[in-house]
């Protein structure tokens, strides 16, 4: 078994679930929902996408990759106006030439 993906979003996971199961890739969502008293004692699991076997994860990640990128690279990241680096959307200011992302 070998975790795949981590994602608060458990919609997302299911997404992704789907794609597995259609290439008949055997896995499953851990943590989909947890019970409270998991919750108090040792905080809030996250859902994971799990490979039953670990050879499937190469072929796992190359399926999911185009769906993750479009995702995370293309929706947050913000060009400076300056220097024109693309950066990714958790920064305030450019990463090569400090301009704040407003300017
Ligand atoms: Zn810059």
């Amino acid at each position: 078994m070998r975790d795949l993906i981590t994602s608060i979003d458990s919609t997302r996971l299911g997404f992704f679930k789907s794609i597995l199961d259609e290439a008949e890739l055997a896995c499953f969502i851990r943590n989909e929902t947890t019970s409270q008293l998991t919750n108090i004692f040792i905080g809030p699991l996250q859902p994971t996408l799990c490979l039953v076997n670990d050879a499937d994860y190469e072929r796992a990640s190359e399926l999911l990759r185009p769906h993750q990128s479009t995702e995370a690279s293309f929706a947050e990241e913000w060009l400076c106006p300056a220097c024109k680096e693309s950066n990714p959307a958790s920064f305030e200011v450019c990463w090569k030439c400090q301009t704040a992302k407003n300017e």
